[in-house]
């Protein structure tokens, strides 16, 4: 801190101030050539490289550098900036004889009519400027006929392309659906198989089960014929026999089962020996138990 005040200097000793010389003034450097400064863009300019325009009195940090260039003994000063979008340099010189500036390098002045006294448009007359705004509707009006027409053969060019495209497109769809419908066809001579496959195990497993239901229809129809001829054994035994073949088989039948129910399986075991005749008995249950018994 009390170096950077400086409130005390020493000297040493040996300090000889006869031994510092003043440098003359043409002697002295004439300071740094570049400097840097902050200053406010002078005029509106475009970027050169990607087209941004930069506004009069933007601010930027230029560096100012001093050209050997002179008017009337005025030095002319150079500055450099760079371009706000784009960081490209963008240099402008001190313009004394106009008391303005002049674009350097990496961007280009706006067109400030005030500028330019002796551009043509600000002369012409009022007839010259009805003139050449007529001239540029025509011309504005061929254009936009031009368009039209130009519009008018791309449009037709589109709308042949579009078909074009579509026919291709139909084509490949057909193609597409085609292939698809020869696939779905083996797929459905392999359903076709499968389900006559199912179709002829099914047949077989109803003939099976056919079979089994009548084998087993069968010996019920033996083990009731048994029964039956138990019954009227037993009854043969109770009763005068002839009464039998006058009286119809079923209510005698009835009455006798729920005593009979004992038996079964020694009705059974007789049923197993008597299997051969049976083929013809389902039919003729009610009618043969009688004609049995009248034998
Ligand atoms: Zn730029």
């Amino acid at each position: 801190m009390s170096e950077r005040k400086v409130l005390s200097k020493y000297y040493p000793p040996e300090f000889d101030p006869s031994k510092i010389k003043r440098t003359p003034k043409s002697e002295r450097p004439t300071g740094p050539k570049l400097m840097p400064v902050r200053l406010m863009a002078p005029f509106s300019m475009k970027c050169t490289s990607c087209g941004e325009y930069i506004y009069k009195g933007r601010k930027f940090n230029a560096r100012k550098e001093t050209t050997d260039e002179k008017y009337l003994t005025i030095p002319i000063y150079r500055f450099y900036i760079r371009c706000t979008r784009c960081s490209s340099e963008i240099t402008f010189k001190t313009d004394p004889k106009n008391m303005d500036y002049a674009c350097e390098r990496g961007a280009k002045r706006n067109f400030e009519s005030w500028r330019d006294p002796e551009s043509t448009e600000l002369k012409e007359t009022d007839e010259e400027r009805l003139d050449r705004l007529e001239r540029e509707e025509a011309e504005e009006a061929e254009n936009a006929e031009r368009n039209a027409m130009e519009e008018l053969e791309q449009k037709m060019e589109d709308s042949k392309r579009e078909m074009q495209i579509a026919d291709a497109l139909d084509e490949i769809r057909t193609r597409n659906a085609r292939i698809e419908r020869g696939e779905r066809g083996n797929k459905e001579e392999e359903a076709l198989a499968l389900s006559r496959q199912q179709a002829d195990e099914q047949k077989a497993a109803q003939e099976l089960a056919d079979e089994e239901a009548a084998r087993k229809a069968f010996q019920q129809a033996n083990v009731d014929k048994a029964r039956l001829d138990e019954a009227i054994e037993l009854q043969g035994d109770v009763d005068a026999v002839e009464a039998k073949p006058t009286r119809p088989p079923v209510p005698t039948f009835e009455r006798v089962k729920k005593p009979k129910k004992p038996l079964v399986p020694v009705l059974a075991k007789k049923t197993a020996d008597v299997v051969p005749p049976l083929p013809t008995a389902p039919k003729t249950l009610g009618l043969g138990l009688g004609d049995y018994d009248s034998d």
